[in-house]
């Protein structure tokens, strides 16, 4: 049994009062099996674990715990980059969790997020000048008179949220390779160059770097580019490692 497996013992589609999973799942297990897997897994790998809890839902308490988990692990391995290791040691707390909080958003993000639309922002509507031709009641030359009107955003339609879903492969991670496809004259599918597979668009990494920037203005825009970005992509690095982990071990107690 695999994590994505677990969600459905948290979700179940009926009601079932024996406190045993479904007997339709294929890897059924009962209830107190099912707790003493999970708190195996848990036990073998806790950022992991709880970092997949947070990101398919089960618990907003696994959400904060794979955060705190994730900024002790990056208090422990900052000071190999300089720029973070002259931290004063009052903030470098601070700088650590709000790159683990960054990674962690990042990590849960999936091609069925959301994100506030730039256009309107996050309103759902935008003002726009309409001009229209006026005849005034007096009578003389009719003008052109600007008036400001609220109209629905169409980057979201009104919603003041739209899609992470990548815009090239509409989240599938897969595209057209127009130059292959040329040379040899039929549709040719690769990786999506615009997401790279992933199917969705990151949060842009100069959005953790400006929340960095609300606790110290130490951290410059080309330091972070040139070694605190690496050190925060890794971070999100990590978790998807911690996750296979936790899915490796769960699949190992549950085999
Ligand atoms: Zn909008
Ligand atoms: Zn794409």
């Amino acid at each position: 049994m695999g994590l994505e497996t677990t969600v459905k013992y948290h979700f179940p589609k009926g009601q079932n009062f024996s406190g045993t999973a479904p007997q339709t799942s294929p890897d059924t297990l009962t209830g107190t099996d099912y707790i003493a897997a999970m708190g195996m897994a848990m036990a073998r790998a806790p950022i992991g674990y709880s970092a997949f809890m947070g990101k398919v839902g089960v618990s907003e308490n696994d959400a904060a715990r794979a955060v705190s988990l994730l900024t002790e692990f990056a208090l422990q391995s900052c000071d190999k980059v300089a720029a973070l290791r002259k931290l004063d040691s009052d903030i470098k707390p601070a700088v650590m969790q709000v790159l683990a909080t960054y990674a962690y958003m990042d990590y849960c993000r999936s091609a069925a997020s959301v994100k506030p639309c730039e256009c309107c922002h996050a309103k759902g509507f935008i003002e726009a000048s309409v001009f229209s031709m006026k005849s005034p009641l007096s009578g003389g030359y009719a003008r052109n008179v600007k008036d400001t009107v609220r109209v629905l955003c169409k980057q979201c339609g009104g919603k003041g949220v739209v899609s992470t879903a990548c815009r090239d492969c509409n989240g599938r991670g897969r595209a057209v390779m127009k130059a292959e496809t040329e040379k040899q004259g039929v549709p040719v599918m690769g990786d999506c160059k615009r997401c790279c597979g992933r199917g969705y668009e990151r949060i842009p990494s100069t959005e953790a770097h400006n929340a960095v920037f609300e606790v110290t203005d130490s951290i410059s825009l080309h330091t972070w580019k040139k070694s605190v970005k690496p050190f925060y992509d890794g971070l999100i690095g990590k978790l998807e490692i911690e996750e296979s982990w936790a899915n490796a071990a769960l699949n190992k107690v549950t085999a």
